[in-house]
């Protein structure tokens, strides 16, 4: 199938880009990488009236260490963040996970900033960004606002995103230094959306964990924190009971549903799994 007729622009201010949404409202979609939207379009799932290209914007790309903080633009793409010297200092958890997303060619060309406004409920940047407490920079025409990542994924494919309102960066706090990430997932084939992900953080003394985030992916419309298998693994080494309970409680954590290919269980199963995985890494 082919895309319906649409109206392009490419603005190269943010004023503009606003301009334009304001004008053209709920009848303008924003352009990033297009890995997303542009299959969308051609299968009519999305039929704007205008694409509004964010790709000449100045200040959108980049990864940059301000003070305490990593500040990645909306725009630096999956690549740049794979690659990134910094990322792998001080967020080492996007560095593990970057790989896991789709292939070479669409990690090239797909960014931050438009996985987070897809907010796919398999996509690794969204559970990474709750995972590591990181705040997401929205812009609009009334300014500049901050919001938690943990408070920015809504509901299926639903985001805090405004009218009029697009992502600029992301703000991520380095890690300390006795923090350790782990990413792990399991999917049919390597490039494959995962069936099930979860995006792990601990700061570790002597084997023993804590401050735990673990964040899983494929598991629920949005990331879902595991609070019961975190507290059933705070001040614990990942010992055999510890990763009992903590696989136990994933019972109350979490309510996967079946998709097309994987069962309910299957999925709750796959999560035991990688919390044991996830937890050794972090303590080993
Ligand atoms: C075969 C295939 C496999 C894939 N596998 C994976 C995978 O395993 N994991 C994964 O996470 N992703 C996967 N993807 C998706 C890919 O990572 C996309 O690049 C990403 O989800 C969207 O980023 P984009 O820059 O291409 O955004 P686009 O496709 O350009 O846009 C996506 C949406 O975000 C909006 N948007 C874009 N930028 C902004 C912004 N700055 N502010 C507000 N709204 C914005 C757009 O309007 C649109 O609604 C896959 C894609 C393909 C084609």
């Amino acid at each position: 199938m082919k895309p319906s007729a649409f109206a392009y622009a490419r603005p190269r201010a943010l004023e503009e880009a606003f301009a334009l949404l304001e004008k053209h409202g709920d009848n303008a979609k924003l352009l990033a990488g297009g890995q997303s939207l542009v299959a969308s379009l051609n299968m009519r799932l999305a039929a704007p009236g205008i694409l509004v290209d964010i790709g000449a914007l100045a200040g959108l790309e980049g990864i940059a260490l301000k003070g305490k903080t990593l500040v990645i633009g909306a725009r630096t793409t999956h690549r740049a963040i794979e690659r990134s010297e910094i990322v792998a200092r001080h967020a080492p958890l996007l560095a593990q996970a970057a790989p896991h997303i789709a292939h070479v060619a669409i990690r090239n060309a797909g960014t931050l900033g438009g996985s987070l406004a897809l907010a796919d409920p398999a996509a690794e940047w969204p559970a990474c960004c709750v995972a590591l407490e990181a705040t997401i920079v929205l812009a609009s025409k009334k300014g500049e606002r901050r919001i938690a990542a943990a408070e920015f994924f809504r509901d299926l494919y639903t985001t805090a995103l405004g009218a009029g309102e697009l992502i600029t960066a992301v703000e991520i706090p380095c890690a300390a230094p006795e923090e350790r990430h782990a990413f792990v997932e399991l999917a049919r084939r390597r490039g494959d959306y995962a069936i099930v992900g979860l995006a792990a953080r601990a700061r570790v003394r002597n084997a023993v964990l804590a401050g735990l985030r673990l964040v899983f992916l494929g598991v629920g419309v949005t990331p879902v924190l595991a609070s019961g298998a975190m507290a059933a693994l705070e001040g614990r080494t990942a010992d055999d009971a510890a990763l009992r309970a903590a696989q136990a409680a994933l019972d109350r954590d979490l309510a996967p549903s079946a998709d097309l290919y994987t069962s309910a269980q299957a999925k709750r199963h796959m999560a035991g799994v990688l919390v044991a995985r996830a937890a050794a890494a972090l303590a080993g």
